[in-house]
């Protein structure tokens, strides 16, 4: 089995091939480690192996491992389904929370980070699939979301971020990838107060080439750093 360097050493080539296929510039594109499941030390490995950030799911693993140092060196983002009784949690302790899906979480994290005095960086989750299983704003919630964020101080929108349906066949995902950049690129043009349109997060470990090829600036990657998860255990 292959070290978690050597994993993202691998991963890196095919990221940098893929945005040179696409003529883009391999250095828009970052790798996020979606870090869900996997210890301290682990985490810590991959920061050491030259991911660009990391990414948890879930408040009690990002509580548990921050204090160990596992993010020590690169910025630690927020990825999963967030309550809005846990964002006291979340907001400040994070660097980017990627994973504003609804708009009472928006004006939970807007209220808390006021509280604080600071100004919390955010991307909103968009589900671009529309499937029913899952939350996040539809093209159309998340324009008028960005349209309105001046009403928000306590946070700024940094750009977008989705998870396409489990695809049944290789490339299933890239309509749903180009629909993504679709939006990024109206909602920058319209110039929004309070936003500034960098990062458009999609592709993970299966579909992340397809994300590169249609314009993406940040793939979340789990199982092809770290290996498959046993949910079981
Ligand atoms: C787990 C997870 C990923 C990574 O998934 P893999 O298929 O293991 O690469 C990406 N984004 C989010 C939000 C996740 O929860």
């Amino acid at each position: 089995m292959n070290s978690i360097r050597e994993n993202i050493e691998q991963i890196r080539a095919r990221m940098d091939a893929a945005a040179l296929a696409a003529g883009r510039d391999p250095k828009e594109i970052q790798l996020c480690a979606a870090s869900k499941m996997n210890d301290a030390e682990r985490v810590q490995e991959a920061v050491r192996g030259g991911v660009d950030c990391c990414g948890e799911n879930r408040v009690q693993e990002l509580t548990e491992k921050q204090p160990k140092g596992a993010y020590t060196g690169k910025p630690v983002h927020f990825i999963g389904h967030l309550q809005t009784n846990k964002v006291n949690k979340v907001v400040g302790a994070v660097d980017l929370i990627q994973s504003v899906d609804r708009p009472e979480l928006l004006a939970a994290i807007d209220k808390e980070a006021r509280k604080k005095g600071i100004v919390q960086d955010i991307l909103l989750e968009v589900n671009i699939g529309a499937e029913a299983s899952k939350s996040g704003y539809s093209p159309e919630g998340a324009m008028e979301t960005a349209a309105h964020m001046a009403d928000f101080p306590g946070v700024h929108l940094r750009g977008l971020m989705a998870i396409p349906p489990i695809s049944q066949n290789p490339g299933d995902n890239r309509k749903y990838f180009a629909q993504m950049a679709n939006l990024f690129v109206d909602i920058d043009r319209k110039k929004y107060d309070n936003v500034t349109m960098v990062c458009l997060s999609m592709g993970m470990s299966d579909d992340y080439e397809d994300a590169i090829a249609e314009g993406s600036t940040m793939v979340r990657i789990g199982t092809a750093i770290f290996g498959a998860r046993h949910y079981n255990k």
